[in-house]
């Protein structure tokens, strides 16, 4: 039977709005545009859209995989649209945005899983605003060379690929994901464009183990990872994965100090951090600016 948490305290939505969040709501309003902070109703948008970042989804809305903790529908995808990096270009244009992030749902239908999509979407989105930074959340593309090689071409300002959690959950946790397929993928992009920064996330919460997550951090230095985010899992439906446990704030601050002390050039570690919080300053971090 599943027992449904309470959620501690420092689980809690910054209220504070800001000029540049009201900006991009209206724009968002007039311009019927998506984004996944509003879908995912992301605790950190309030913030997020005031620093001037968003997070945009790309390849439709719908997965062919279905992750036990992710709220995005599974089933079979829709077509491809091919006007959409030029849609996504024109939004962060419009919204001004400083950093964009692009991410998508598993495309496991398309031979290149949507890779050339994303090339695009990058390449749209610097001739419209070269200042805003671009980074790329990308799936495995179920570990194909040259897919990942078309996003890297593109030349993202950082790319990421979510490891989600330690090795020994990573089989329950990700639907079709492979924990060490991840962490090639990782390495293969350092190799690709050693100059653009990689970037990984661990979500807490699911059953792992304090060594196992020193582990992990261990894995994604091994691979050269640069920056990592570290937050808490919440679940999005009872029919999810259950959350195990909820990490107060001084584990995530302990977390931090442990992933400096192992090289990473940026941590993010808080209960509400998502893998785009702060994503602007880690591109400054990531670049020794
Ligand atoms: Fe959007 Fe990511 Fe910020 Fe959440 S953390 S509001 S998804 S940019
Ligand atoms: Fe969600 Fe990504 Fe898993 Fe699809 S592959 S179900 S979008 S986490």
């Amino acid at each position: 039977k599943s027992v449904k948490e309470p959620k501690p305290d420092w689980i809690r939505i910054k209220l504070t709005t800001g000029e540049n969040y009201e900006d991009i709501k209206n724009m968002m309003r007039s311009k019927t545009l998506h984004t996944v902070c509003e879908e995912a109703r992301c605790p950190n948008i309030y913030e997020c859209w005031a620093n001037r970042t968003a997070t945009f989804m790309i390849l439709g809305d719908i997965c062919t995989r279905a992750c036990r903790f992710c709220a995005v529908n599974t089933g079979m995808p829709t077509e491809l649209d091919l006007g959409e990096p030029e849609r996504v270009a024109e939004a962060t244009e419009n919204m001004n945005l400083r950093h964009c992030v692009v991410t998508s749902v598993a495309r496991d239908d398309l031979k290149d899983g949507g890779a050339t999509i994303f090339a695009e979407t990058i390449k749209a989105i610097r001739a419209r605003t070269p200042l805003c930074s671009v980074e790329v959340l990308i799936p495995d593309f179920l570990g194909d060379a040259d897919s990942l090689q078309i996003v890297m071409d593109a030349k993202p300002d950082i790319l990421n690929h979510n490891i989600e959690t330690v090795e020994r959950m990573s089989d329950r946790v990700r639907a079709k994901a492979k924990y060490r397929r991840s962490l090639e993928l990782l390495q293969r992009a350092k190799s690709m464009q050693p100059e653009i920064p990689t970037k990984s996330s661990i979500m807490l919460g699911v059953g792992e183990e304090w060594d196992e997550i020193l582990q992990a951090m261990d894995d994604l230095r091994a691979v050269n990872c640069d920056i990592l985010t570290i937050g808490q899992y919440l679940q999005p439906s009872p029919s999810h994965l259950r959350v195990e446990k909820y990490y107060p704030p001084e584990l995530f601050a302990e977390l931090k100090v442990e992933g400096m002390k192992r090289g990473f050039s940026h941590v993010e570690s808080g209960p509400l951090v998502r893998s785009s919080y702060h994503a602007h300053d880690q591109v400054k971090s990531a670049k020794g600016n």
